[in-house]
């Protein structure tokens, strides 16, 4: 049972008119899935109520027609025709008594209305701030505007209520919402009653919050997520005017809901942003108000969130991404169990699901968004089969997780690792610098699997085809995983570039083998980054930190280009730039000769070569499938040796970031010994239904 230095955080605490019945948050986050996959986020949802969160919340919902955020899917409550959907949200979230909250979203300065092709309004007339700088202004609200505004927000909250929430969060942090959009003098600059002093730019707030609790106050709460600080400096909505906001307003909402600036503020990944890195700008703002206070903070630790809680920081402990990968948190403290809480590693992988539109995956939990999809829970696995042996052979995060989850089918696991640890490239990758919590991965992993007695682990064990045919295992997974090319075929060049044999050619493989000097002072290397995520932005910096003089070359238009996605790419620039290293963008590197590469800018195709010692060469992985073609091969031994089945998963039968083999290994496991579907579709989908031609 749980320790009592945690009960603090299983008090009730009063919402409004309603009770939570603790203090656990999970506070509003995008799943990629959205209005497109109602059913999908319902679920998740609904896991999470079974995990023990006492507040539940849904992801941003545009709450009217004349703003929404086209190309990202979150939900919609335009019409009644949307009330079914988010009913069914609402539904799931209620079953094990949490509360449910919808975060109403009227996305102003942000809203480029793509889709429905309104003009956009906003406070001032500005263009619209997106990740695309997208070619469109908003038009200033006129007066009239504003009386409709406030007018959709109450439809919009009596659609709420009838979609059945207990809670409204009025949506104004990150920038993403016209409530911080009215609040900020960057993006305020009217010259009327709703302009100027912060009592003015404060107005619109309190009218919609007034509207909203004359129509629905009874039954429903009205929660205010703002942002802590916009980080702009003076101009913006600062965190001293944030505290002024709160103070003058006290008892305006009946919960403040604190999130730190921009999204990439708030959510920003471990390898720059520490757990409850938000303290410090939201300690006392507590005492400015007798309502209660939600703050987030990537908060996976207990201690932590107590810490918070009796320090009087926090009355709720707001979590997203600690809800994704785990969504039993709040149990597991309740029932004692914190060494089986699955740690978020702050990897922002989920987020990448919303930024590309497609649906989230989280590095930890592979069950994420597919609890309608494919029946995943995150803490039980399907009944075991009728086989009962399996050999997994490779303890990267797909051998892992494979092993893990078949062993809570039941199948007796035997894990064969060719090296003396467990973990494979995040056993590597964790000692990079800013990386160190992605070893959760492993460290989770390993706890599990030590604790269940039909897993076996042998290590110093590399495997040939002979040695699997010989031990008689009914399944072989194979999880070899993959290693760095240094031939430089990835996007650029498809077939190997020409390399002067003389030249010192580095792979990341090397670096993290540490095969380079380890002081570099007064050498000069070339990074060639032509893989885009973060691993030339991580070379580049060991590179720095090493003592040399680093030329980061990229064909990209970016540092880091696809951590855009995970929110980090900007931080990635800044810190290359503080630790002085030279930024090439849109160049290719076209033949590396003795002393200089030769490079090429992507456009033009002129070249100029640049003279070094070493090339660092970050371009694609190849898999390690010489022992699955090795089996495949021998294909006609199976029998002999009682071998039914040999899958390859994970980075050895296609090299992806360690969420795809997280996945992969998990799927693996949940697919053994189920009827083959044939032609059919893998999971389940909602088709939007037709109206009548
Ligand atoms: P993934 O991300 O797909 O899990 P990794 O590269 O992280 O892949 O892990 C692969 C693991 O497999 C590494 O720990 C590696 O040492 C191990 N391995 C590779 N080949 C063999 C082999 N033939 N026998 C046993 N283990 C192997
Ligand atoms: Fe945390 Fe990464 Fe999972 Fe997101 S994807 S919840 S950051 S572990």
């Amino acid at each position: 049972m749980r320790d009592n230095k945690y009960d603090i955080l299983f008090e009730p605490v009063r919402i409004g008119p309603h009770i939570a019945k603790n203090r656990f948050y999970q506070v509003p986050h995008c799943n990629g899935g959205g209005y497109r996959d109602p059913s999908a986020a319902a679920a998740m949802r609904g896991i999470k109520s079974e995990g023990g969160w006492g507040v539940i919340f849904t992801e941003q919902t545009e709450m009217h027609h004349t703003s929404e955020i086209t190309p990202f899917i979150e939900l919609r409550l335009w019409e009644d025709k949307d009330i079914p959907g988010l009913r069914r949200m609402s539904d799931a979230m209620k079953v094990h008594g949490a509360l449910a909250g919808i975060q109403l979203a009227y996305s102003g300065i942000n809203g480029p209305n793509f889709y429905t092709k309104e003009v956009p309004l906003a406070p001032s007339a500005l263009p619209i701030r997106t990740f695309t700088n997208d070619p469109v202004q908003a038009r200033a609200l006129d007066k009239q505007d504003i009386k409709n505004l406030r007018r959709w927000f109450v439809n919009a909250a009596k659609r709420s209520k009838i979609a059945g929430f207990d809670l409204i969060c009025l949506y104004g942090a990150h920038g993403f919402g016209i409530f911080q959009h009215f609040l900020s003098r960057a993006t305020n600059q009217r010259t009327d009653e709703y302009g100027g002093s912060l009592e003015n730019r404060s107005r619109f707030a309190r009218e919609v919050v007034e509207d909203i609790k004359e129509a629905v106050g009874d039954t429903t709460a009205i929660t205010m997520r703002v942002s802590l600080d916009e980080t702009i400096g003076e101009l913006g909505f600062s965190n001293a005017e944030v505290r002024e906001f709160v103070e003058m307003n006290a008892n305006l909402p009946d919960l403040w809901d604190l999130a730190q600036g921009t999204w990439e503020d708030c959510s920003g990944p471990s390898r720059f942003k520490e757990e409850g890195a938000q303290e410090i700008l939201v300690k006392g703002i507590r005492e400015l108000s007798s309502k209660p206070v939600v703050g987030v903070g990537r908060f996976t630790s207990p201690d932590v969130m107590a810490r918070m809680v009796r320090q009087g920081v926090l009355d709720f402990i707001g979590c997203a991404r600690p809800s994704i990968a785990d969504p039993f948190l709040p149990k597991k403290i309740e029932e004692g169990r914190i060494e089986d809480i699955r740690e978020c590693i702050g990897c922002n992988i989920c987020i990448t699901g919303d930024m590309t539109m497609s649906i989230s995956r989280c590095t930890q939990n592979p069950t994420f968004m597919e609890e309608w999809r494919k029946g995943w829970h995150p803490e039980r696995m399907n009944a075991k089969g009728d086989s009962n042996t399996v050999l997994v052979v490779g303890a990267g995060p797909a051998g892992l997780e494979a092993t893990r989850a078949l062993s809570l089918r039941g199948y007796d696991v035997t894990l064969a690792e060719a090296t003396t640890t467990l973990g494979g490239r995040v056993a590597r990758e964790r000692l990079l610098p800013g990386l160190s919590a992605w070893g959760r991965v492993v460290d989770y992993r390993q706890y599990q699997i030590s604790q269940r007695t039909n897993v076996e682990t042998y290590f110093d064990s590399r495997l040939t085809a002979e040695d699997v045919l010989g031990f008689g295992f009914e399944h072989v997974a194979i999880a070899t995983g993959s290693h760095w090319r240094r031939d430089g075929v990835a996007r650029q060049h498809v077939v190997p570039m020409p390399i002067d044999p003389s030249m010192t050619v580095w792979t990341p493989d090397d670096i993290m083998a540490k095969v380079h000097p380890e002081n570099l002072s007064g050498k000069t290397v070339v990074v060639y980054d032509d893989d885009h995520y973060y691993m030339g932005g991580v070379m580049a910096e060991v590179m720095a930190k090493a003592g040399a003089k680093v030329i980061l070359v990229t064909s990209s238009a970016y540092v880091s280009d696809w951590t855009r996605n995970t929110l980090e790419q900007g931080a990635i620039h800044v810190r290359l730039d503080d630790l002085g290293v030279d930024i090439r963008l849109n160049r290719g590197v076209t033949a590396i000769r003795a002393g200089e590469v030769e490079t090429n800018c992507v456009y033009t195709g002129k070249r100029s070569a640049i003279g070094c010692d070493a090339v660092l060469m970050v371009a694609s992985r190849t898999s390690e499938d010489q022992l699955f073609n090795d089996l495949i091969a021998r294909q006609g031994d199976w029998p002999d040796a009682g071998i039914k089945s040999v899958k390859i998963i994970g980075d050895a039968a296609a090299p992806a970031p360690i969420a795809w083999a997280t996945y992969a290994g998990h799927r693996y496991a949940r697919e053994l010994d189920t009827p083959d579907i044939g032609d059919d579709l893998p999971f389940r989908r909602e088709v939007t239904q037709l109206e009548p031609a």
